[in-house]
């Protein structure tokens, strides 16, 4: 039985590869998980991902980064771990500068079935937006930012959670606990920093919450530490971040996708005191909240934690760190998954995309979305204006717990093709629609003349808004491509062979343009290249 569920979301996707850029049809077959479709097993996710690699070479990377517990232990058994890596390769930032970089480790919890899947999904929507060359923003977030996926971070325990049982740890089996269902370490509380500091996890092999031998004793857990310390620069101001702040320009977002609750989370987790960037992570959390409804909230808020993900990126490195609670319940089904699930977090994790570069300063700014071009959507004009229209929002944000501030929009730019972080950028202003900036949500609008442009050359419009504190927001972004334009005149006459004499105020249309002949029977248009149909009505008296 192959899986029909899951295809609709992401479009026609198919990985071919070898007829232009275009994902086609999307997955290759797979069964899915037993009751569970949707869900690829880890070996169909693995072929999925590593298929995506060879089609799309420039654009994908799928890269070992370790093994898990049981290949550990024989290197016949188990599980490599690897990280899809979403980027251009061809396009390089400024010289010393990196890429900012979203990282997101997924399945680390093995009975979470909907994590794997979902991250999954989320990059091929971004792929698909890329290569369809539909989609401005997942284009330019693949350009400049990465993107990377550990798609199974525990596939050894993922192997036995697909069999129907509510498995949740490793399956190291080498700590003392003689209960076959429950061996194993929770690699979310096996972390190295603050490891078994505050009672937040369990010293017993059978628990739930077993925190391992010693501080990151776990493979899987050393894959993850090793991995993101590599990806990720220490951006602390000094080497004690409980109390010390890190730099406010700090670059770099990592997340650890989870269910279920339907919430986001960020440090402390072990302890009850906020984070020295409690304001800037709780910004981007009620941001990320806002689209699906998810509460955001710092992590010991419902229970306390230690040996845990985010806590242990953000202590070590200043990284901007979360844990995403998705859904439901454990076992999501696929309905919900397809229907729901995905629409409510696909939007928040290209935000979190987005802001990347700057993520404890940019969810401050308003944010821009809904960017459109209104082009030929009636006669050319001589001057090829084209009219570019954004909604700018400083409101876009989860408040049940506690009240995000908003400020009035002071501006809002837009650049053509060099996005606002490029040397050589050029800001051009945009005009509030009703006539002023004096609210916290605007449409914005300007007026852009195409006259230089290049026929047939897809030129990207940045967008960006910047409230009255000053804080500048997350950039959006559309495509524009200008079309050839073809001059097409004539007369015409009335009568069967034309002993009418000219045809005055008679509508020749063509395709969607119309226009009227005049005096002389003479009409002229100028209209994109296409194949239309075309009419020629006398008027009516
Ligand atoms: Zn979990």
């Amino acid at each position: 039985m192959s899986s029909s569920v899951g295809r609709e979301n992401i479009g026609q996707m198919k990985a071919t590869g070898s007829q232009g850029r275009k994902l086609g049809n999307g997955f290759l077959e797979y069964q899915g998980i037993p009751g569970y479709s949707c869900y690829h097993t880890v070996e169909e996710t693995y072929e999925q991902a590593a298929r995506l690699a060879e089609d799309y070479p420039d654009l994908v990377e799928w890269v070992d980064v370790g093994d898990s517990w049981e290949k550990t232990n024989d290197s016949t058994k188990g599980y490599d771990i690897f990280v899809l890596k979403l980027t251009h390769s061809d396009i390089q930032p400024a010289d010393g500068e990196d890429k900012p970089k979203l990282f997101l480790s997924c399945a680390i919890h093995a009975r979470e079935y909907t994590t794997a899947e979902f991250c999954l999904r989320f990059g091929m929507h971004l792929l698909d937006g890329y290569v369809s060359g539909n989609d401005a923003d997942s284009t330019w977030i693949l350009d400049h930012h990465e993107v990377h996926l550990m798609l199974i971070t525990n596939p050894d325990g993922r192997k036995k959670a697909e069999e129907g049982t509510f498995w949740r740890k490793n399956t190291n089996n080498k700590n003392g606990c003689s209960s076959s269902n429950h061996i194993g370490v929770d690699l979310n509380r096996n972390f190295a920093y603050k490891w078994k500091c505050c009672s937040g996890s369990s010293r017993y092999a059978c628990a739930s919450t077993y925190r391992g031998s010693s501080a990151a004793s776990e493979p899987e857990v050393q894959a993850l530490q090793n991995y993101v310390a590599d990806v990720f620069p220490d951006q602390r101001l000094n080497d004690n971040n409980l109390t010390s702040p890190t730099n406010k320009n700090a670059t770099g977002i990592a997340i650890d996708v989870h269910s279920y609750g339907q919430a986001i989370i960020w440090p402390w987790g072990h302890i009850k005191k906020e984070a020295p960037e409690h304001i800037g992570l709780q910004t981007l959390g009620r941001k990320m909240g806002y689209f699906g409804s998810y509460k955001p909230e710092q992590g010991s808020t419902s229970y306390q934690a230690d040996g845990v993900s985010g806590d242990h990126y953000y202590g070590t490195l200043g990284v901007a760190a979360y844990a995403l609670e998705l859904g439901t319940e454990f076992f999501e089904k696929c309905d919900y998954f397809e229907s729901t699930l995905l629409s409510d977090n696909i939007p928040a994790l290209v935000y979190a995309a987005k802001v990347a570069r700057t993520p404890y300063l940019t969810p401050a700014g308003p944010e821009v979305h809904g960017v459109s071009v209104s082009y030929l959507s009636s006669l050319v004009r001589e001057d090829e204006f084209i009219t570019v229209t954004a909604e700018v929002d400083d409101t876009r944000y989860n408040n049940v717990r506690g009240v995000e501030p908003s400020q009035n929009i002071a501006s809002c730019n837009y650049y053509i093709d060099i996005p606002p972080w490029m040397d050589g950028a050029i800001a051009i202003p945009m005009s509030a629609l009703d006539g002023n900036f004096d609210s916290t949500s605007e449409t914005v609008q300007a007026s852009i003349d195409t006259s230089t442009f290049s026929v047939g050359t897809r030129y990207t419009i940045f967008v960006q808004a910047t409230d009255d504190d000053g804080n500048v927001g997350a950039v959006s972004a559309v495509f524009f491509e200008k079309k050839k334009i073809q001059k097409i005149e004539g007369t015409i006459f009335s009568g069967a062979t034309g002993q009418g004499g000219p045809l005055q105020d008679g509508t020749v249309t063509i395709g969607a343009y119309s226009t009227q002949t005049d005096t002389s029977g003479k009409y002229s248009f100028q209209i994109p290249d296409g194949s239309y149909n075309s009419t020629i009505q006398a008027p009516s008296h």
